[in-house]
């Protein structure tokens, strides 16, 4: 048996435009799985590169801050490619700015697209694995700041311990369907959402003097983890939060 082959599987990415969520949606589709990229814009470049793998890319236009819709457009999304056999709730927003400044509107998009968003999908995605009976898979892209405090990004602190809270929540509930629930939290990653701060070079240095490996984690880094959560290789692993942090957390 091959542990990681999602040969049959449908994935659902949010996010797969940029960053982590293409490179997780490219691992999903590489392992077998045809690919649901959803996002507020186009990806021809994802599209692109799930289409050399082989498999099925279909892409979906939808703005995640439009939580009261996410109940049709998962309904829509599975009349369209079938069932959906895996989750992965990536897509994240940040706003920078000190505590003393921090505005509301930055608090309230932040918590919408970071946690509601990722409860309201899953709860629509997971009614339709439990109506089928389906072994599901959700995953979620917490952060190291589901488990600390940081500096200057209050929202985003608060929705990752939501993040990684809910997941445990949802695996709780979920387990006896067959459904299991688990995050993956990236440290320091090289993405559109780091780039403030690689672009500052006392920050960057920093930084990389913090973390054990040395370096920055590559959106790549991830394949690995996505692949074990997504895979029957782990039904006995559910509600745990895997860190992917070149040994941050540990330090
Ligand atoms: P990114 O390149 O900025 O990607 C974020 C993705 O989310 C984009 O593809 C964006 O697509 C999508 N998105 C944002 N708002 C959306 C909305 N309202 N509706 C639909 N899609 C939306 O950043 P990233 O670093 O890859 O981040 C991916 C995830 O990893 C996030 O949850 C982030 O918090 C988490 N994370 C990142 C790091 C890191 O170091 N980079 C570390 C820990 C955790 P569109 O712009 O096309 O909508």
């Amino acid at each position: 048996m091959n542990w990681f082959d999602l040969s049959g599987r449908t994935a659902l990415v949010t996010g797969a435009r940029s960053g982590l969520g293409r490179a997780l949606a490219c691992a999903l589709a590489e392992a077998g799985a045809d690919i649901v990229g959803l996002g507020s814009t186009p990806m021809p470049a994802t599209a692109k590169q799930i289409l050399a793998t082989g498999r099925r890319f279909t892409e979906v236009v939808f703005d995640l801050a439009r939580v009261s819709d996410l109940e049709e457009i998962v309904g829509e999304t599975q009349a369209d490619v079938g069932p959906l056999d895996i989750l992965v709730n990536n897509a994240g927003v940040i706003r920078r700015a000190p505590v003393l400044d921090f505005q509301e509107e930055d608090w309230d998009a932040v918590m919408t697209v970071n946690l509601k968003a990722m409860f309201f999908l899953s709860q629509a995605v997971a009614r339709r694995m439990v109506a089928r009976g389906a072994e599901g898979r959700i995953i979620n892209i917490a952060s190291i700041l589901s488990f600390q405090g940081g500096i200057r990004v209050p929202s985003y602190t608060a929705s990752k311990h939501g993040v990684a809270g809910v997941t445990r929540l949802l695996a709780n509930e979920l387990a006896p369907h067959g459904i299991t629930v688990n995050a993956i939290a990236p440290g320091y990653m090289e993405t559109d959402n780091t780039e403030a701060l690689r672009v500052d070079p006392a920050r960057n240095r920093q930084i990389l003097d913090r973390i054990p490996a040395g370096r920055w984690g590559r959106p790549e880094d991830l394949a690995t983890a996505v692949l074990f959560l997504a895979s029957p290789a782990s039904s006995y692993v559910t509600g745990s939060v895997v860190a992917v942090d070149g040994g941050w957390l540990a330090r």
